[in-house]
């Protein structure tokens, strides 16, 4: 096909964890929150329908205000998107005109945006035992990205480390994906006061139960601010449509769900963690919704399998350092017993 951008010939997507379309499998593979929305989204939600003839907001207005409010910034500190995913494409189209530089192991899509707008990348391979050492990262001039708390690897890098990285080299731009930190990392959000190279990315897909609903957002001095505007008011100023808003909203209304949400998780977590550690597993310490976790026995691939053929999905990655594997989402208890039970034949 003549008509084709051959620039993005070798474009390797980015492959999301199976999505069936039926009830039948306990999802554990893509780390979304098994319990739903706060119990007033629904009216909230229902309430826009009435408006829907209406474009959204393109300023987010309400959003923006309590969300603003809940992090502690200004709104001029606050970017909001379709989804941290759509947060970070605005990164890699903006913001990485030294190149891009990431470990081997990290979010996936890291590698698929650089692919897909051309920009240089260095991959710095995580220490042997999966942590980050910034020394790694001295000569590097170029804007640095991970996922903090990482995943796969459900490790958490601590404040006093990160503010460190960031102070090294003001002319040199830190992104830092928080999709986890609420389930036990240390946010940077209130460093982005003090440095402006500091460029923080949450979403409300994990700890606020709305991955379907598609929000995510950055926290950042407001020339940053500025900059990821331009570019999304470039493509799509309507990104985050009037229920999305109106969900976001009822999320941030109700902190005492919020709360009550993530202390389950917590807990799950720690007795998942010490259940599978008595069936053999090695469970990394996670300050996240999942575990990366290696039997001592059984390869990766097969665990997967085994516990997909019982209708558990987890997720494997095929990538060498880490094919022994498997990433387990924290469910419900009752998921996590399920789980825990088809591992039992390990025993
Ligand atoms: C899940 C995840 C995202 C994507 O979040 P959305 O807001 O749903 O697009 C981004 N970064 C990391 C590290 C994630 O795990």
């Amino acid at each position: 096909m003549k008509f084709l951008n051959p620039a993005l010939d070798d474009l390797e997507p980015y492959v999301p964890g199976e999505q069936p379309r039926t009830n039948e499998f306990i999802k554990l593979n893509t780390n979304e929150n098994p319990y739903p929305p706060a119990p007033e989204t629904a009216t909230a939600v229902a309430a826009t329908i009435q408006q829907l003839q209406l474009y959204p907001d393109p300023t987010c207005d309400g959003l923006m205000t309590d969300l603003a409010a809940y992090l502690g910034v200004k709104e001029e500190n606050v970017f909001l998107a379709n989804g941290s995913d759509e947060v970070l494409g605005f990164c890699f189209q903006r913001l990485m005109g030294q190149g891009v530089a990431f470990p081997d192991i990290t979010y996936g899509f890291y590698k698929v945006f650089a692919q897909m707008y051309g920009v240089a990348t260095e991959v710095i391979p995580l220490q042997e035992d999966f942590t980050i050492d910034f020394a790694d990262y001295q000569g590097v001039t170029g804007t640095i990205i991970f996922a903090n708390p990482n995943a796969p690897t459900s490790y958490g890098k601590s404040l006093a480390e990160m503010e460190a990285l960031v102070a090294a080299d003001p002319e040199r731009l830190v992104i830092v994906d928080e999709a986890y930190v609420e389930f036990g990392g240390e946010t940077l959000v209130p460093l982005t006061a003090k440095y402006d190279n500091l460029l923080v990315v949450g979403t409300f897909s994990k700890a606020w139960q709305l991955a379907g609903a598609r929000l995510g957002y950055a926290v950042g001095c407001p020339a940053l601010m500025e900059e990821l505007n331009r570019v999304k008011f470039s493509f799509n100023p309507y990104s985050i449509n009037s229920m999305t808003m109106a969900a976001g909203k009822a999320a941030l209304q109700d902190l005492g769900y919020h709360r009550q949400c993530l202390n389950a998780v917590i807990q799950t977590r720690t007795m998942t963690t010490g259940a599978l550690e008595d069936l053999g597993f090695e469970v990394l310490p996670s300050q996240t919704n999942f575990l990366f976790a290696k039997h001592s026995q059984v390869a990766g691939e097969e665990l997967y399998q085994r516990l997909k053929e019982h209708n558990v999905l987890v997720r494997w990655f095929s990538q060498d350092r880490i094919k022994d594997y498997i990433r387990i989402t924290i469910g419900t208890p009752e998921q996590m017993i399920k789980m825990l039970e088809i591992m039992e034949v390990l025993r």
